[in-house]
């Protein structure tokens, strides 16, 4: 493969947000087209009007850009083989159209929707299913049918679709770079429809034009597309043009509940599968995606390149970068793949960086008008990022480095609402002052010896966290400091005096 000839497309249609599978085809195509030193195209097939949904394709480009993969052309980037919206490339289409008319790979039909459901109820009542293919063509109402003369007045009166006609009783050979080998029998392929009766080129004519005419050399798509690949061949052929590479990716189960991960089960699901916020435009409710919930861009790139690609190497945590060097079609899965949120929030947890988590803790201690220096803070962070899966919960498992807690908890606070805790409080408050070296180090060892340390250990959590959870809470009385520790101690010895 020539190292500079590589050129592929990312090709979603206008139909709302990008789901996890739509998001997983972009980056496969991008981290192909960039291995490759190759070309990675947006094109937006919009030929379906009925299906449109205002924003998608806002949505589909800020999506994009939010996970740093960027087309190197296509829409809202312009390039060489513009338009990139199939909508504005309806002229094109039509030309192509008459060139298969004329050849004879297509052929005009006039059958109305009644027509053809009534046959649907025919075939149904035999318990078979209906398809507008070689073996009934002859008996339907098309210009297979009919007179030169025939024809031409039918065009001028009636509403036509145009149909693609499959040659039967061919074995179609099709390579697949993931699946390998497959024969399609052309029997068993129905005339499908190249333009609808609005003049309106199908995605079927309209991707295979466009695919051709921007030099797209592999097409990495949805598996849901396999099945129209032989028709797709089939095209390429009728129009004299070599067909691209095709690879079909797994689809993304869902791992709690069944089948696959679309936008039809999105309500069903109780994780996140849109990568950024969308607005439904009818409710104008919002849907939070991965970005709102607190996901690195690098961390759900990471965690959505390896759905269904083996990297072949032990680690699982790579940058962009090292996604780009190691990516091969040849590595991804046949098989379905199960989406996990645990493992994405693991993702999550080890892109983590300090800095980030620097910036945003600053942000947190000077909206409350608190002053620290850098050090502690990095020494806080330091000690806190095992415990974050996201970066927003830094706060709440280290607000108690920064001001004392605002309540205690209420089971354990009223259990040891007595006499005993408070006498045992005011000792330990006592060895505490008496200390020279306030370190995590010598508290250890000044209170393994003291009887009553389980318990004593879990008052000063309760004094200085407020709760009975945190870091080591040596660490956090050093860290603190003798003079703090000391002071949130005897407001501890107050509230509870208060209450008995
Ligand atoms: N417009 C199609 C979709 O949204 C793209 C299929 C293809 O990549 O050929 O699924």
């Amino acid at each position: 493969m020539s190292q500079h000839s590589v050129r592929v497309r990312f090709a979603p249609s206008p139909t709302g947000p990008l789901h996890l599978g739509g998001m997983r085809t972009a980056l496969y195509n991008y981290l192909f087209a960039k291995k490759h030193g190759g070309t990675f195209i947006l094109r937006i097939e919009d030929t379906d009007r009925k299906r449109f949904v205002e924003n998608s394709e806002s949505y589909i480009l800020e999506t994009l850009k939010w996970c740093h993969i960027e087309p190197d052309e296509g829409v809202g980037y312009g390039g060489p083989y513009s338009p990139y919206s199939q909508s504005k490339r309806y002229h094109i289409y039509r030309m192509y159209i008459n060139k298969l008319l004329k050849k004879g790979y297509a052929y005009y039909a006039f059958d109305t929707d009644q027509d053809l459901d009534k046959k649907r109820k025919e075939y149904n009542n035999y318990g078979l299913t209906f398809s507008y293919n070689s073996r009934i063509r002859m008996n339907l109402n098309n210009s297979l049918t009919m007179t030169e003369k025939e024809l031409h007045d039918k065009l001028r009166s009636c509403s036509y679709v145009i149909r693609f006609k499959i040659e039967p009783g061919k074995k179609l050979k099709m390579h697949d770079i993931i699946r390998g080998n497959i024969i399609i029998d052309t029997d068993h392929l129905d005339d499908k429809i190249l333009l609808k009766s609005d003049g309106v080129a199908t995605y079927h004519l309209a991707h295979t034009i466009d695919d051709h005419l921007m030099k797209i050399t592999h097409v990495i798509r949805g598996e849901e597309w396999l099945p129209s690949t032989s028709l797709h061949i089939l095209l390429y052929r009728a129009l004299g043009w070599t067909p691209p590479h095709f690879a079909h990716l797994p689809l993304i189960l869902n791992k709690n509940g069944k089948g696959k991960i679309s936008k039809r089960n999105t309500n069903s699901l109780n994780y996140p599968i849109y990568p950024i916020q969308w607005k439904i435009p009818k409710t104008q409710i919002i849907i939070p995606g991965y970005r709102e919930l607190g996901y690195l861009p690098e961390a759900f790139v990471n965690m959505l390149a390896l759905l269904g690609w083996n990297p072949g190497v032990e680690r699982e945590i790579l940058s962009l970068q090292e996604l780009i060097n190691l990516f091969s079609l040849e590595k991804i899965k046949k098989s379905g793949v199960y989406f996990d949120i645990q493992k994405a929030n693991w993702f999550n947890k080890k892109h983590l960086n300090k800095e980030k988590i620097f910036s945003f803790l600053f942000e947190e201690i000077k909206k409350r008008s608190i002053s620290c220096k850098k050090d502690y803070l990095c020494k806080v962070i330091h000690l806190t990022i095992d415990r974050i899966h996201f970066i927003h919960e830094i706060w709440e498992h280290s607000f108690y480095f920064f001001i004392y807690p605002s309540s205690y908890e209420a089971n354990f606070f009223n259990k040891i609402c007595h006499e005993n805790t408070i006498s045992q409080l005011e000792n330990a408050k006592i060895l505490l002052y008496n200390m020279n070296q306030f370190t995590s180090v010598h508290l250890r060892l000044l209170f393994q010896k003291t009887k009553n340390k389980h318990k004593i250990m879990q008052l000063f959590r309760l004094a200085l966290v407020g709760v009975l959870k945190g870091i080591d809470i040596f660490i956090i009385l050093e860290m603190l400091g003798k003079e703090e520790s000391i002071q949130r101690i005897e407001k501890l010895i107050y509230k509870i005096k208060e209450k008995i």
